[in-house]
């Protein structure tokens, strides 16, 4: 028999060239660390896949989800069926929602929220009459999980070989250019586009904060084309700019936001859409006998014990005043990063905003290497994205914990180019 790390046909990895031994296997973890089998202990300076925002083993976070599972461990909420925690949580959501007087559909996770997000979309334009109104633009970088429609518009090429046909209808943007998605728009006709997605802060694709005016251009743009915005804020969503969405950062409403991730800090799966009064407001026309029904849902849409965690994971946001410390976080990894790298001769570039930075190496030096490095000598996690070292720390960090971070990726950026 194979080792259980060989049946697992890991997500993202090459599993011809995948060495069981060289991945450590984690078996506990405390506030900002982790621990695997061997005993090292590493600092998460990614929050795993940006989702541990307020740290590993949270007992509040914890015992609501055993408490919820011992209650009710979780009911549909298909047809009209609903359950007291997913309740709850549409009041709090609605408190805390980036756009006006929203209407919430929830999922599992990321990847179902660009469904959500997408279908709807068409869908909206369809009621209304315009079913020409198909085309989805995406950037260049993005990524918006992988089901389906998100490998559809995903901004790395890889990611969509190989699959045969896709969804039709999506057009690639470049990430920074308002002049070319007006071109774009103009050359495919404003009647054919359902929407533009756009994440306010490029993960995946490279830790890619839009830059001043960008956001505001798209929402220009949507606005003259009759075109629906999103925003996909599964990573910058929810506390992790020191607002709790960045699209109020960056001053622009979107027609949706997508959302995961830092929803439950990543102790149950869930994610979802906030979704503008212009958009549902024709599938809640009561006065319409012909009013139409968003036919779309998952078993697990609103998970009773994926919403205790939620309410219990932004009840520990707001009692502990986490965002005003992400904010002076903010202000610390801004300019220990500028201080620490900005004249370094293997860096191409800095970039950060909010607890999101981003180191991008020259190509003589693997960011994949520099990260194996972090990892295997220095006992700190991050993230390779392309060619730049990404983190992403838990909202629970300390200034300390990130000089040190910031310093030890100095260091072995350092070592990986003196072994070139
Ligand atoms: N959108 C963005 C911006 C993401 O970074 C991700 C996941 N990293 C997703 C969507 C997909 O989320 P999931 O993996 O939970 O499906």
């Amino acid at each position: 028999m194979p080792v259980p790390a060989e049946i697992l046909w890991h997500p993202h990895t090459n599993m011809a060239s995948f060495v069981p031994e060289d991945n450590p296997v984690c078996c506990r973890a405390q506030g900002t660390y982790i621990w695997d089998e061997q005993g090292r202990q590493y600092f998460d300076g990614t929050s795993a896949l940006w989702f541990a925002n307020i740290g590993h083993g949270n007992e509040s976070v914890a015992r609501a989800m055993y408490e919820q599972a011992c209650r009710l461990e979780t009911f549909h909420t298909f047809v009209g069926n609903s359950h007291r925690p997913v309740l709850d949580l549409m009041e709090r959501l609605y408190r805390l929602a980036p756009l006006d007087d929203p209407r919430i559909i929830l999922g599992s996770g990321g990847s179902d929220a660009a469904d959500i997000a997408l279908k709807l979309a068409r869908r909206y334009w369809q009621v209304l009459g315009k079913p020409k109104k198909q085309y989805v633009l995406a950037r260049e970088h993005a990524y918006h999980g992988l089901h389906a429609f998100g490998t559809s518009v995903v901004g790395d090429d890889d990611l969509r070989k190989g699959y045969g046909s896709l969804v039709p209808y999506v057009c690639r943007i470049s990430d920074d250019n308002l002049q070319e998605v007006r071109e774009t728009i103009e050359d495919l006709g404003a009647e054919s586009i359902a929407a533009i997605i756009a994440e306010p802060i490029i993960g995946a694709g490279g830790m890619i904060p839009a830059s001043a005016g960008y956001l505001a251009g798209l929402r220009a743009l949507a606005d003259e084309f009759d075109i629906l915005l999103i925003f996909d804020e599964v990573v910058s969503g929810f506390g992790r700019t020191g607002e709790w969405f960045a699209s109020e950062l960056y001053g622009v409403t979107p027609d949706m936001t997508m959302f995961a991730k830092g929803v439950t800090s990543g102790y149950a799966p869930l994610g979802g859409v906030f979704v503008a009064a212009r958009v549902w407001e024709p599938f809640y026309d009561s006065a319409n006998p012909q009013a139409p029904a968003y036919w779309h849902g998952l078993t697990y849409s609103g998970h009773a014990v994926s919403c205790a965690a939620a309410m219990a994971n932004l009840e520990f946001i707001e009692d502990n005043h986490l965002l005003g410390h992400v904010r002076e976080l903010s202000q610390f990894v801004d300019a220990e990063l500028h201080r620490v790298f900005e004249r370094n001769e293997y860096v191409a570039d800095v970039r950060s905003k909010g607890l999101l930075g981003g180191v991008e190496l020259h190509s003589s030096v693997s960011a994949g290497s520099v990260v194996a490095v972090l990892r295997d000598e220095f006992g700190q996690l991050v993230r390779p994205c392309n060619q730049t070292v990404t983190i992403s720390p838990p909202f629970i960090s300390t200034i300390e914990e990130l000089r040190s971070l910031i310093a030890d990726i100095a260091e072995a950026v350092d070592l990986v180019a003196g072994r070139c």
